[in-house]
């Protein structure tokens, strides 16, 4: 066995056994830095390019630890657009296949808000969403955070560039305290770096540079 391989990290049977059914076999570069402080439960800064597989490396994080007896939402995941949202969701419920009633729900802007409300009284275990939207049921009381354990912010330097970091810091304000905080970001700039000292709590950061 390398020591890239996913059967190093001690995840739950189902997890291992789908990830080899997906083809899954190795580790990429970014999941072998930050999967064993994301699975401790840390607080990570991940940075790197797009196509890393970054995806991967929070979503087994947050489902090793989702109780899925507990039907409440336990993760927040954050992305810039509507179209990240739907590939990270994609991404999610393809890792869960062998976890049986796992749901998976999105909230964008763009849609319907009803059906939305519909959705969220059926409950869910994770969602992912676009600030604007998460915010807006947040503000109305139609998303409950009290169980939210993991939030993840996916894409970050691309959310502050569209301009939502005062809907990211409402979100945030809004969450508990206690909990565990995921940054992904293909750069790291200035205000990532500004934000991250707010929102996270002693990360670990790990980098895999382009050259690698
Ligand atoms: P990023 O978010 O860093 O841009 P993604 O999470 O979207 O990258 O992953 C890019 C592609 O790589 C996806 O199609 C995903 O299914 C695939 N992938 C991720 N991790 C692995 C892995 N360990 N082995 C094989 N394919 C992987
Ligand atoms: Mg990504």
């Amino acid at each position: 066995m390398s020591n890239t391989s996913f059967s190093t990290l001690n995840l739950r049977t189902e997890l291992t056994e789908n990830l080899s059914t997906l083809g899954y076999q190795d580790m990429t570069p970014i999941q072998t830095q930050s999967l064993p402080p994301v699975l401790e439960g840390r607080d990570v800064i991940a940075q790197a390019k797009t196509g890393s597989g970054k995806t991967a490396a929070f979503g087994l994080g947050l489902l090793n630890n989702l109780e899925v007896k507990r039907f409440r939402v336990q993760a927040l995941v954050l992305c810039p657009t509507r179209e990240l949202v739907d590939q990270v969701a994609v991404e999610i419920r393809r890792l869960t296949r062998a976890i049986h009633n796992i749901k998976v729900l999105t909230l964008c802007g763009g849609t319907a808000f009803g059906p939305q409300l519909g959705s969220l009284e059926h409950g869910a275990h994770i969602i992912v969403g676009t600030p604007g939207r998460v915010e807006e049921h947040l503000r109305k009381g139609s998303l409950q955070t009290a169980d939210i354990s993991c939030f993840v912010l996916d894409e970050a330097d691309r959310m502050l560039d569209m301009g939502f970091e005062e809907t990211l810091n409402k979100i945030v304000a809004k969450l508990p305290t206690k909990r565990q905080t995921l940054l992904f970001s293909a750069t790291y700039p200035d205000t990532i770096e500004s934000m991250a000292k707010r929102v996270l709590n002693k990360p670990v950061m790990v980098r895999v540079d382009a050259s690698h």
